[in-house]
């Protein structure tokens, strides 16, 4: 049940167009406190108890944590701004796999700021990367940005960007490759949790990178020009247990 909900949950993620299903926002009366109101599948967001971003403190320390194997791989460009966030489709540009489990990248997407928390600290921005098992399981990897230096693989995505919401843009003459958004050490905390937009959907197994990598000012503004704030708020732990790789 967990698997078949998350693929139809994958599906809306990334397969539906931009301007189709129940209208949401991130404020006002179709804002996230809002969510479950506004379709009855959206009800999760209130419901659930494993939900979507949390504020990540009190992380157990496990040495023997899976590593996680990134194998990605550059492909033509194919992005969308779907009227809530800027999203790379990557069918087929890589496999992520933790402790023999492999799990292809369906897409990535952008928040500002960061949803998750560290001991409360919000970053200025956070890449999703969503990945899909053969069973429709979703692992979701979050990249947290820090305002710094100019990020090279941001920049080939932002300068793609569609400025107003629409289909699928395909850039062939452009190549990205996801790997180059990844920090240098993979290191991550580790819990279970949801998918942060309706219809909220629950058993997502979610690993957030502890080293956060930099993007500029001016990166993080020209984000910050199409979704000025796209983060659902921390969510209740609920007695979840939080995993901290060493
Ligand atoms: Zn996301």
């Amino acid at each position: 049940m967990l698997h078949r909900l998350s693929a139809i949950a994958l599906s809306c993620l990334c397969l539906t167009a931009y301007a189709e299903g129940p209208h949401w926002t991130y404020e006002g009366k179709h804002g996230p406190a809002h969510w479950a109101e506004l379709d009855k599948s959206f009800s999760e967001c209130k419901l659930g108890h494993a939900q979507s971003p949390i504020d990540i403190r009190g992380a157990k320390r496990k040495a023997d944590a899976p590593d996680l194997g990134f194998a990605y791989q550059a492909a033509p460009l194919a992005i969308i701004n779907n009227g809530h966030t800027v999203q790379v489709n990557g069918a087929g540009s890589g496999t992520l796999t933790i402790g023999g489990h492999a799990y292809t990248l369906a897409q990535l997407h952008f928040h500002t700021p960061s949803e998750e928390r560290i001991r409360g600290k919000a970053y200025d921005l956070v890449a999703h990367l969503v990945h899909k098992d053969e069973a429709g399981k979703l692992a979701v990897v979050a990249v947290l940005f820090k305002a710094g230096h100019e990020n090279a693989a941001l920049k080939t995505v932002f300068d793609n960007m569609p400025v107003g919401a629409g289909p699928e843009h395909k850039v062939e003459s452009v190549q990205f490759n996801p790997a180059d958004l990844l920090p240098a050490k993979h290191g991550y905390y580790h819990f279970q949790g949801s998918l942060t937009t309706p219809p909220c959907s629950e058993g997502v197994a979610w690993y957030v990178l502890k080293t956060p990598v930099e993007a500029s000012r001016a990166q993080i503004g020209l984000l910050h020009k199409l979704y000025k704030h796209n983060a659902r708020p921390v969510q209740p732990l609920n007695g979840r247990e939080v995993i901290e790789h060493l």
